[in-house]
């Protein structure tokens, strides 16, 4: 405030002495702006309505009401100083005009120009600094107001806090107020997790130590129970001695930024379908395990499981049927192994389980044992019953390996051997298994150069019609003499040819060499013969499978009906337009068409009845759970009727005693083949057998 143009008011009656203190007025405030107002009415309605820098009230002309008329005034929301005039020449009179609401008093009569000088100027000081500090508190207020994070203040003495303020964004971010925080000193502490407890004393002890610490990032429990994250930023703040006498913080809400990076950590680190830990976290926890086992003399064990005959459940089914299922399974590894074991699942039908603390072998043999019970038990899923097995490798440290790829490959070899045991069971690792993979390298390597050096031959198995006895086809079974080998059978190549795309021109030459066999024993004088020739899934998706069958039929010059082509159930279940529209076009060209190893799958016999097929062939496992469980005599029956009712002629595979045949047969099953008529026979052995049976 300019001293230069103040506005001062002078109220009193003009018989006092009032005009000397103006006299004295002009001379000490030689720019100030002097008004008279001689009623106090008057001069109230003037100090409410003009701003006033300053006002001199003379105290004769308020009756005694001085302290009312100050309270009024100030009411009126007036702030500039008043100063009171009185005829009481006495320090204690004048305290008392002060305390009752002047800021200042002079006696009438001493109105030195000198005197009243200073009074303005102490008096326009004082206000400047009210009006500074007003401004500052107002500020502060505004900053502390918008603030929605939340402030505290904690104030120490002798190293210990004795009190604390907990600004009122702490409602929000901890669900307590702040009277309750000043009610209950402990509140604050009480509501910190346990286990971030030990950081924030750490935290609490460096400011106590004048130093300020990194903001710490920690949880906390709210009311309401449940776990917030924030951030807690606090600095020091010390006396002229350097003293800490409290600190002041901020608090900010983290949890959602907390969550978001748990779930890309979390994402990291586990399977989408499952929640089981990824592999490269199985690998992390293998090495912890080491390192444990190791210093423990303890064994561990890690088991790689593969679901048998999954591919088939996925490719029938669908996925969303496979991805419940692999949820299911996984549920029940869990509940099979101990907290501390880990189930992964690497991904697709695997799973790899570590077992961080074994006596021995025995132990892993009883849990690959309960897994194995435990997954045969069922699954219900989507209205259907499954029951899944799993073939099981185990390795175990140290006898195995003593790192975590080492242990992996190795029981990932070891679920190979179980796999080529016929599946459903478990194998321990042994160095031998190594050379299989080897042989599967070899074998590829040869595969290509095979065809060119016509290495591969055909067996032909009978096949026998159950009514009259009689060998009314032959199914068309290749193999690979090999020549450092020996005979190879379909099951060691046909996969990898089918991976590796030579199953397209090895088909060809299949079903090329089936019509030319064929057309030789219809030459013959044996009655017409029906050949069986199997397709792989990828032949049958080739484009052009009804021009190569057809190139076959034409170059043997045969008759359509003499060759049957065998489908399995994960070839034409799919329903895809693509497919039935191919299975239509080759039956328009006359040759048969069967649905093999039915029982293996999921299929249903309802969705049969759209195929354009003729015989359907009951795999030789449900052959032989026929005859283990006769109480499956009516599912047979019922599979056996329906079939007939659709009209397809139904084929059993792999019968081996006469039990079953007598059993298929009492079902009305129409054909059977198997090892109880004959083994598959290379060609001339087949016409032999023929020669013997057919007449
Ligand atoms: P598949 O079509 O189900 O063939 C029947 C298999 O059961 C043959 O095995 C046969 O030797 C065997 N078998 C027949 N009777 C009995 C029996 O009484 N007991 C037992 N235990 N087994 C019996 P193989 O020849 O090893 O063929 C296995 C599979 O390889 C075939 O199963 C078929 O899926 C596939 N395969 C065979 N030849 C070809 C082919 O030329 N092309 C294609 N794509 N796949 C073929
Ligand atoms: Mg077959
Ligand atoms: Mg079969």
């Amino acid at each position: 405030m300019n001293r230069a143009g103040q506005h001062i008011l002078i109220s009193g009656k003009p018989s006092t002495a009032l005009p000397l203190l103006e006299e004295a007025l002009r001379i000490g405030a030689p720019h100030a702006t002097i008004t008279r107002s001689p009623d106090l009415d008057e001069a109230l309605a003037r100090i409410d309505a003009e701003r006033y820098d300053l006002f001199f009230v003379d105290a004769a002309h308020t009756n005694g009401g001085f302290r009312d008329l100050m309270a009024r005034i100030r009411h009126q929301g007036v702030e500039a100083p008043g100063v009171v005039v009185t005829g009481v020449d006495s320090d204690v009179a004048g305290a008392a005009l002060v305390r009752e609401g002047a800021q200042d008093y002079l006696v009438r009569g001493r109105f030195e120009p000198a005197l009243i000088s200073r009074t303005i100027r102490h008096l326009t000081e004082c206000r400047c600094l009210a009006s500074a500090v007003a401004l500052s508190e107002d500020r502060f207020k505004r900053l502390l107001d918008s603030i929605t994070d939340y402030a505290y203040s904690v104030i120490i003495q002798n190293g210990k806090v004795v009190s604390s303020w907990h600004g009122p964004g702490c409602a929000a971010v901890t669900g307590y107020t702040t009277e309750e925080y000043a009610a209950d000193p402990y509140l604050w502490f009480r509501m910190v997790h346990e286990a971030d407890r030990p950081a924030v004393l750490e935290m609490s002890s460096q400011i106590i130590a004048g130093r300020t610490p990194p903001p710490l990032e920690h949880r906390i429990i709210h009311r309401d129970g449940g776990i917030r994250w924030i951030k807690n930023t606090a600095v020091p703040q010390c006396d002229r001695d350097g003293n800490v006498v409290a600190y002041d913080g901020l608090v900010s809400e983290i949890t959602a930024r907390k969550q978001a990076e748990q779930k890309v950590r979390h994402a990291a680190h586990y399977d989408g379908l499952t929640d089981l830990p990824n592999r490269e976290l199985l690998c992390d926890r293998i090495r912890q395990a080491l390192v444990r086992a190791l210093r423990h003399g303890r064994a561990l064990a890690v088991m790689v499981l593969d679901l048998d005959r999954f591919k088939n459940i996925n490719e029938t089914l669908g996925h969303t049927v496979g991805n419940q299922l692999i949820r299911a399974v996984s549920e029940r590894l869990v509940r099979c192994v101990r907290e501390d074991d880990t189930v992964a699942r690497p991904g697709g039908d695997e799973f790899i389980i570590l077992f961080a603390d074994l006596a021995g072998e025995q132990d892993a043999s009883f849990v690959a044992r309960k897994i194995q019970e435990s997954l045969l038990k069922g699954f219900q899923i989507a209205g259907q019953e499954f029951f899944l097995t799993t073939s099981i490798g185990i390795s175990l440290f140290p006898a195995h390996g003593a790192d975590e790829d080492t242990l992996i490959k190795n029981a990932d070899a070891a679920m190979y051997r179980a796999k080529a045991e016929g599946r459903n069971n478990f194998q321990f690792y042994a160095p031998a298994m190594h050379a299989d993979a080897h042989k599967k390298l070899f074998l590829e390597h040869n595969l290509r150069k095979a065809l060119d050096r016509e290495e591969f031959t055909i067996h032909y198995q009978p096949l026998i019609d159950l009514v009259t006895g009689r060998t009314t086809g032959a199914e068309a079974l290749v193999r690979w003499q090999h020549p450092e080998l020996g005979l190879l059978f379909p099951m060691e190549f046909i996969p990898l040819a089918e991976e590796t795309g030579l199953i397209i021109p090895l088909g060809e030459w299949i079903l090329q060499k089936a019509c030319m066999q064929a057309r030789q024993w219809r030459e013959s004088d044996f009655p017409p013969l029906r050949i069986s020739v199997n397709l792989s899934m990828r032949q049958f998706t080739h484009n052009a499978i009804t021009d190569t069958v057809l190139r076959a039929i034409n170059m043997a010059q045969i008759h359509p009906g003499l060759l049957e082509l065998e489908l399995t159930e994960s070839m034409v279940m799919n329903n895809a337009e693509s497919t039935i529209a191919s299975l239509r076009e080759l039956k328009s060209i006359g040759v048969h068409l069967s649905l093999d190893d039915f029982g293996t799958g999921y299929s249903s016999l309802s969705r049969l009845k759209d195929l354009p097929l003729s015989t359907l062939k009951l795999d030789q496992s449900f052959v032989n759970a026929i005859t283990r469980d006769r109480s499956n005599a009516a599912i047979s029956r019922a599979i056996i009727a329906l079939s007939h009712n659709l009209d397809l002629r139904v084929t059993a595979e792999g019968v081996e005693t006469t039990d079953q045949l007598e059993f298929l047969r009492g079902l009305g099953c129409d054909e059977v083949q198997g090892y109880l008529f004959s083994r598959p026979l290379p060609a001339a052995d087949m016409t032999a057998f023929m020669q013997n049976h057919v007449r």
